[in-house]
Parts: C-alpha cells; structure tokens; sequence
C-alpha cells in the first residue's frame, strides 16, 4: 500500500500528499498504541489506502519524532524562532525561553535575526556570535534589504518547519519575502476563529517548491513550562548540558553544588553570565508554576 504524509486535518478527513498528489482519506478504525487512543496528526507519515485518484483510508500511523501540541503537528524538524532587532527589541530572555521549549520537544532551533537594517552591524554580530557559540544557526535578514533570505530558504528546504515568535518581529513579511503568495494565519486570527468554536481552527503545511513544509500557523504559543522537571530545564541549556558531564555530581542543577563546571565556567566568562542569570529566572517561574498547579 503507497505511503504518504498527512497536510490537512479538517472535519474527520486527512488530507494525504503523496507525490504532488493529495487524497482526502478518512481514518480507518483506531489506531492504537501501547493500548492509548493514537489520532492521526497532521505531520504524521501514513500507510493509506486509495480508492480512486482522490479519496481513501488511513491505515497505519508511521512512528513520529516529535509531537507538538500548539499547533499539533508531528515530525517537526525545527523551529524558526523569528526575533526581530528593533521593535519589538530584541530579548535574550524570551529567546532563552523558546530555546527551553524546542530543547523539550526534541526540536532543532535557527534563530532568525530580522529587521537586521534597523540597527548597527556590531550589535547584530554579537548576538550572532553568541548563539553560535552555543550551537545555533543564527541567520541575520532583512525584508527590506533582502538580505539571508536564500540562507533561509536552503535551512528550510526538505525539512518540516514551524515558526514561531512574538508578533510583529515578521514572520509574515518574512514568509511572504520567501514565499511570495504564502500566507501565514497571525495568532490573533486564529484566536478569534477559535473562540467558542473548534472545527473552524486547523493546521495545515505549506508545501515549498523542491521539497519541505513550512507550517501555516506560528509555534509555541504558550511558553508555560508545563510538565517540565528541574532538571529537564537544565539539560534544555545545550551549553550547559555539554559541561554537565564534567560536573561532580550526575543530574547537578548548576545552582548550589559543589565542583560544578557550568558555575565555574560562568566565573571564568566561558559561559554567558546573562543565559546564566535568564536560567535562574526560569527555575523561579517553574518554581511558581508548580506551586500554582
Ligand atoms: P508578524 O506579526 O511577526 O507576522 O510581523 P509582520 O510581518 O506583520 O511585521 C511587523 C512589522 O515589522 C511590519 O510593520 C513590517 O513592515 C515590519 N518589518 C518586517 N520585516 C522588516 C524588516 O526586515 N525591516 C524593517 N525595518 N521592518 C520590517
Ligand atoms: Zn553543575
């Protein structure tokens, strides 16, 4: 039986692209896993059954590699998280924050530096060398200039991408710049459709031209750290997890313990004292969160 990859969920039918092609499929019985309920997600790469060139059945749901929730979309590869230079200016604290929440969901990150025209180069460089440093891809555009906008298009190309970001850094016009005729729904659109409703909500992937899906609707809405341990949020820190093995004791938060490699290398200025300092904060709120909760 062909295989192919569910774009569309809408009213009970799966939209299935396969090849160019794309079959409105209702789900075949259950699909079950380890005895729990699996729904099919968009994302998700299907075993289905065609009963002409347009309708069939899914019958099997392939393994997923990530599962979002908001928007739900399995698969992803990686997350787009669009901070803008200049209005809204930019913020290591919020982007350290979608950094936690992409780690968690086992997602890749390229931070998209836009607006890159509204302010000097060296400001621009040094947030590029800093989450270089980490391990990041870090692409600078401008819309306006037209500038990283090839580099953006290669990052995307054959993989499944979300993005996401504060409105107004320029995700459309980005989109839009890459994409001419590609929209993608703003948050507040998608808001007001969902109130009090929930058929009308629904996600979809933009297929690119040479291969990739791009996710119509932006990523990490929420930036709650739900579900999230102590030490779950340490290991989010790529740059600390890499230090961690050197660390005296195993599953070291990096806060009071003695022999603590990622303490020391904050001292030494090897780390980022401010990521450092974005890390402690964030144990206070999920501290706060699960006193609440
Ligand atoms: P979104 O809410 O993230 O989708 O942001 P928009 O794409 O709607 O952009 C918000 C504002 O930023 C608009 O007024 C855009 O014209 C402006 N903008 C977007 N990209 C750039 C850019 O590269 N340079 C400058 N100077 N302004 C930009
Ligand atoms: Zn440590």
């Amino acid at each position: 039986m062909p295989e192919g990859r569910i774009v569309k969920a809408l009213s009970g039918f799966y939209y299935v692209a396969d090849e160019g092609r794309i079959f409105s499929c209702r789900a075949r019985g259950l699909f079950k896993k380890k005895g729990a309920k699996v729904n099919p997600l968009v994302g998700d790469w299907v075993v289905y059954d065609a009963i002409n060139e347009e309708e069939g059945y899914v019958m099997e749901v392939g393994e997923r590699t990530s599962e979002l929730v908001r928007p739900p979309i399995s698969n992803v590869d990686q997350a787009v998280l669009v901070f803008s230079m200049y209005k809204p200016a930019f913020s290591a604290l919020l982007l350290d924050k979608f950094l936690v929440h992409t780690e968690k969901a086992g997602i890749d990150s390229v931070i998209i530096l836009s607006k890159a025209d509204q302010v000097s180069e060296e400001e621009v460089a040094a947030v590029v060398q800093k989450y270089e440093a980490i391990g990041y891809t870090v692409i600078p555009t401008s819309t306006k200039q037209q500038r990283g906008l090839q580099e953006v298009r290669d990052i995307l190309h054959d993989r499944i991408s979300v993005f996401a970001g504060q409105s107004g850094v320029g995700k459309s016009s980005l989109i839009n710049a890459l994409f001419p005729g590609v929209s993608l729904q703003t948050g507040d659109v998608s808001e007001k459709l969902g109130r009090g409703k929930h058929t009308t909500r629904h996600v979809e992937l933009i297929a690119l031209d040479g291969g990739g899906y791009v996710a119509d609707t932006p990523g990490f809405s929420s930036l709650e750290f739900m579900d999230l341990t102590e030490l779950d949020l340490a290991e989010a820190f790529r740059d600390f997890s890499d230090r961690a093995p050197d660390c005296k004791f195993r599953g070291c938060l990096h806060v009071t313990e003695p022999s603590c490699a990622v303490q020391d290398a904050v001292e030494s200025g090897e780390l980022s004292k401010e990521r450092y300092e974005n890390y402690l904060q964030f144990r206070e709120e999920l501290k706060e969160y699960q006193r609440r909760n």
